[in-house]
């Protein structure tokens, strides 16, 4: 059966890595959202805890169900029904408005979103007063506050324009804790381009890593090589063997015909798994340089080969660059359907 391989051993390589960013790993949070992007929420979680990880980041409040038992928090980013969100000592709700404060209940503990010129969400460096009002006044727990870069992996000014926003609101934030006798607040605002980036300068209390953890790094060449290792590779297992003679057709459309007799085999992944689809016209190759023939199927593609099992890919960057996006959007869109099995290095 087809199934996705997921290597513990770069991930926690990985981990190390970037935890040896911040000085300490366990001011790294795993960023868990949409499936572990693609990874298998359920597999990633206690490989992450295992690591000396003690914070996850999610979407929502069924993923954080889901491993909240690994963590001692777990962030949760999007909650859309804030009145009826769950109180809980290990849930921290990120909440991005003034309205959203108003209908947290209360108890409830929360980080503030603050927008420091992402301008897609988050409460703005003159709102803090009034937030800051509001927490107090509905007896939220605030517990933390943090940010976004929206150009942590360009050579642009505007990263530095967010932190030094987001240096001016901690020490406001800071302030406002002092004034309304409420306990000291956790700091982040890096993100994996972000944590990369450190140089001796980390100066908040937790970092947020998502596609690092992963293996991946979008950071352009001039900022230097990182020491990532992809953890998750893609299988495909042969379904039929078929011997095609010169001017035979393969697949929808025929838009593969045979130039030679050759020897072909089906494997059993198509773009129902999540797979980017091969139209047939500008295909790409499995990680062996094998080229799909044709269009691929919903459920299967063909290539010449007669293998048992073969690697689709074992690094999304390759295809990323042929379908023209970014490894998060080809490793996102895997099929939580497919098994996903553990490999751990054999120890000798
Ligand atoms: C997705 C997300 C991250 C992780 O970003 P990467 O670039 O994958 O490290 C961090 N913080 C927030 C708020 C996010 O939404």
């Amino acid at each position: 059966m087809a199934h996705i391989l997921l290597d513990f051993d770069a991930y926690k390589h990985n981990l190390e890595y970037l935890g040896s960013k911040l000085g300490d790993i366990s001011k790294l949070m795993v960023v868990l959202k949409d499936n572990a992007y693609g990874h298998g929420i359920k597999k990633i979680a206690p490989l992450a805890a295992a690591c000396g990880i003690k914070r996850a980041v999610v979407k929502n409040i069924s993923e954080a169900k889901k491993i909240m038992d690994f963590f001692d928090k777990v962030l949760i980013l999007i909650e859309s029904s804030p009145s009826k969100a769950l109180v809980h000592e290990k849930l921290i709700y990120a909440c991005d408005s003034l309205e959203a404060l108003e209908l947290f209940p209360p108890q409830c503990y929360i980080d503030l979103k603050l927008d420091t010129n992402m301008h897609r969400h988050g409460i703005l460096k003159e709102q803090i007063q009034q937030a800051f009002e509001i927490i107090v006044k509905r007896r939220l727990n605030l517990v933390g506050a943090f940010t976004h870069f929206y150009s942590a992996d360009m050579l642009r000014s505007d990263f530095f324009v967010q932190k030094k926003i987001f240096d001016e609101t901690k020490i406001t934030c800071k302030h406002l804790t002092q004034k309304y006798n409420l306990p000291p607040l956790c700091f982040h605002s890096r993100n994996s381009s972000a944590i990369l980036r450190i140089q001796d300068d980390f100066d908040d209390d937790f970092a947020r890593a998502g596609i690092a953890s992963y293996g991946y790094c979008d950071l352009p060449s001039e900022f230097g090589t990182f020491d990532l290792k992809p953890v998750l590779s893609l299988w495909a297992k042969k379904i039929c063997t078929k011997h095609l003679k010169k001017g035979d057709v393969v697949g929808y459309g025929a838009s593969f015909i045979a130039n030679e007799d050759m020897t072909i085999s089906s494997y059993d992944v198509g773009y129902g798994d999540g797979l980017f689809r091969q139209n047939g016209i500008n295909n790409t190759s499995t990680k062996q340089g094998l080229e799909f023939l044709g269009k691929m199927s919903m459920d299967c593609f063909s290539v010449k080969s007669t293998e048992e099992y073969i690697c689709v890919f074992d690094d999304v960057s390759k295809m990323a660059k042929h379908f023209n996006t970014i490894s998060y959007e080809i490793l996102t869109k895997l099929s939580p359907y497919l098994k996903k099995i553990v490999t751990y290095q054999t120890k000798s």
